[in-house]
Parts: C-alpha cells; structure tokens; sequence
C-alpha cells in the first residue's frame, strides 16, 4: 500500500510500505479516503528541532476514511461505516484521560502525523475508542476537517473562550483553515465577528461567511478599527494563532475582562507584551491545544446540520507538498484536502 513520508526536512515522497497488521481484539481497519491539511503539517514539514521524532514519518495529522473490518465480533462499526479518527494516542488511563479531557493526557504515546506515522496512507488500523462515526450527509471531504480544524476551534470558543450569544469576537486571520470554521461557529450562535484577512480578494468572501465587519491588516491598522467599531470597548474575545505578529496588537482589541484563546503562532513565537495592560485591564489569556475526543462528534454534528466547511482545494495525495506550499504562502481561503 501507498504512503506519504516525510524523509528528510521539506521532503515529501509517495512510496510502498508494508501493509497493517491485521486489527486486534477492540481495532478496526480503515481506507483512508481523504486528509485535511493543517499548520501543524507544516510545522513538520519545515522540520522542528524539538519534536521527537524518526524520519522516514507518514504524514497527515487529520483524515476521514471507511471501515474494512473488526478486530471484534461485538464491534458497533461495520464494513463501509464512515469515519474519522483521534489522532493522539492518549494513554486512556491518567486522571485527564478519566475526566475526558485527552488533550491534558499525562502519558501521550505521540500525535500521528507529527511524532509518530500519520493518516497519508492507503489503511490504518487504530483502537476503537479513538474511532468516531460519521453521521449520514456530511462527505468524508468535510468530514476530514473535524478532528482537528473542527474539535481545536469547538474546543477554543465554547470550552475555553466560552464564547456567549451575543458577544463580539475578532477572528485573526479569517481566511484560514481554522479562522473560516471559528467566523461560522461564531456566527451561527448569534455573535457579531470581526476578522482580518491578508488581501482585497478574501474581503467578499468573509463577508459571504457571514463575517460582519472584515479588515484587510495588510493595509489598515485592525486594533484601530476594531475598536472603532465597538464604541472603544473592545471585543469580548479574540481568536488568535496568527502569533508575534499580531500578539500585542490582538490585546489592544480587547475590552476589559476580555478572553484572548490562543492555539497558535504561525508569525513568530516570541513576543514582549505590556503585563499592567494585562493585570489592570483583567485580560484573560488562554492556551488552547488540539481538543478532547468529545469535541469532534460535537463538530460533526454542526457539519451534518449544514455548518459544512469551507474547502478551498482537492488535490491528489501526490500533490500534498502543493497544498502545503499554498498554505505557506496564506493563499488559502478554507481547508485544503488531500484524497486518497
Ligand atoms: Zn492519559
């Protein structure tokens, strides 16, 4: 069967690897069908000199696919189920595990994709209990962005930020992946969003998103305009990831008492920040990391109400390297996904 492996930094290639194992007692097999692209491919892609790994590594970090078989007689999936999978191999024993927060494990064998052999292969076999059905209507293309576009923004505006009706957010960087599943989340709860995107052609299509007000920061100052617009309140939340770039300028956007959740720092990840600003004006700082397994049937099921997401390309998975220099480059407006 086929594999997509990283063998060397900024190295991608298609190759034959040995098929799985057959799945053991409480396993399932899967045919991969499609893989969501993420900054976290990239980060690999680039090669991080603190991530404990071994190359040849078989890429992908979030996918879709059907079930082959069981390991089980008693299992509740069948041949041809949809499904998408946790790619953390949580330890499923530690107190964080037993309280349902995963993302918290004490004891994580490593997240595939990034430590250990990711989803961008013909067939997996993984445990069951980090197998998550599909429900009817919603396509594995869309399906493939749940586990980690879909869960990581669940897990940052309604677990974390506890993003309320309502409220007014500011989306960094709408047009990505994640800031186009935050703009519809955001939105469908009755919130008005500010976003910024990165140039003129991606203005109509946040405002299509239902985005109420969008700032181009490449040629306007967005903290000026953000307060602007809200009174010179602030915001009540702000959705970062854009990272040093941004960082200082995301706080200013804030009202007093205001959450900013972060799970990212694509622009740099070092920043000097004003800490009587943060005391005085009770800003609420929050890391946010991947999500717990009950975050994606939460996701799934916003997608099977017709919340679908934005996909911005299909390539082949021989093409995977294309779509990681398209989102390299902050071209992208939505997912971009890989089919096998
Ligand atoms: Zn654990």
């Amino acid at each position: 069967m086929r594999a997509l492996q990283l063998v060397a930094d900024r190295r991608l290639e298609l190759v034959e690897v040995p098929e799985p194992p057959a799945p053991g007692p409480g396993q399932v097999e899967i045919a991969i069908k499609a893989v969501g692209l993420n900054h976290l491919d990239l980060w690999g892609f680039r090669g991080m000199a603190f991530a404990k790994r071994t190359l040849p590594l078989t890429v992908g970090v979030e996918a879709a696919g059907e079930i082959l078989r069981a390991g089980s007689v008693d299992s509740r999936f069948r041949p041809g189920d949809p499904v998408v999978m946790y790619g953390a191999l949580t330890c499923n024993a530690c107190p964080a595990c037993r309280a349902g927060r995963d993302n918290l494990c004490e004891n994580p064998a490593g997240v595939m994709g990034f430590h250990i052999d990711g989803f961008a292969r013909d067939r997996v076999v993984m445990d069951e209990r980090l197998v998550i059905p599909v429900p009817a209507g919603v396509s594995l293309v869309d399906a493939a962005c749940a586990p980690v576009a879909y869960a990581t923004v669940e897990h940052m505006l309604f677990d974390n930020a506890k993003l309320e009706p309502g409220e007014t957010i500011l989306v960094q960087a709408g047009g990505s992946g994640i800031g186009t599943v935050a703009i519809t989340m955001a939105k469908a709860i009755g919130c008005t969003v500010i976003t910024t995107v990165g140039g003129d052609e991606k203005v109509e299509k946040a405002k299509a998103l239902g985005a109420d007000h969008v700032i181009n920061y490449r040629t306007q100052r967005f903290a000026t305009i953000a307060r602007k617009l809200t009174g010179k309140q602030g915001v009540d939340v702000v959705f970062e990831h854009v990272g040093a770039e941004t960082w200082n300028d995301s706080l200013l956007c804030l009202k007093r008492g205001g959450r900013l959740v972060t799970c990212g720092s694509t622009s740099g990840v070092s920043v000097e920040m004003n800490l009587m600003q943060l005391f005085q004006r009770q800003f609420r700082i929050i890391g946010s990391f991947g999500a717990p397994l009950s975050a994606i049937p939460r996701g799934l099921a916003k997608m099977a109400s017709g919340m679908t997401p934005v996909i911005d390309t299909v390539v082949p998975l021989a093409d995977f390297s294309r779509g990681l220099a398209r989102l390299e480059t902050r071209r992208v407006f939505g997912k971009i996904i890989a089919t096998l």
